[in-house]
């Protein structure tokens, strides 16, 4: 996957600022941060979404990220955080190689200032509940 940014990242074709890697994971700042200490950790390997990723590295990502949390926690002495990971462009995908941002927060930040959740009918809960676990 020559033309991917985060597997030219991987190889050290491209820089990065490395915070940690192993055998399966790498984890670096993200170059244009949210808040300070903004940072993606990613399989080494290639895939492009949630839908494509091995177990394996799904749950070496999951390790890493929460050790790297801890770090940024005590590195910024930020209050909060929000794990995030987008998947397709509507969802705010921009990058093909699936990447999970840790952003650090403060109170009153002005990220994610909207959240525009509703009550849902109990009717609509169950169509979607059937729909969903039948998928399952
Ligand atoms: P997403 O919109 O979820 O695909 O996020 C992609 C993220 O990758 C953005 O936050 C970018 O700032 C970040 N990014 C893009 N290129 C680089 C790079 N060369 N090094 C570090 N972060 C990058
Ligand atoms: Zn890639």
């Amino acid at each position: 996957m020559p033309e991917c940014i985060f597997c030219q990242i991987v190889e050290g074709r491209l820089p990065c600022a490395r915070i940690y890697e192993n055998e399966r994971v790498l984890c670096f700042l993200d170059i244009n941060p949210i808040n300070p200490g903004h940072t993606l950790v990613i399989p080494k390997a290639h895939y492009a979404t949630m839908l494509d990723i091995t177990a394996e590295d799904m749950q070496a990502c999951s390790l890493v990220t929460r050790e790297v949390a801890r770090a940024i926690f005590r590195a910024t002495g930020a209050p909060g955080m929000n794990l995030l990971q987008n998947n397709f462009r509507p969802a705010g995908q921009h990058i093909d190689h699936i990447h999970f941002h840790l952003i650090p927060r403060r109170a009153n930040d002005n990220f994610m200032t909207t959240w525009p959740a509703r009550p849902a009918d109990p009717s609509e809960l169950e169509t979607m509940l059937v729909k969903i676990t039948a998928q399952m």
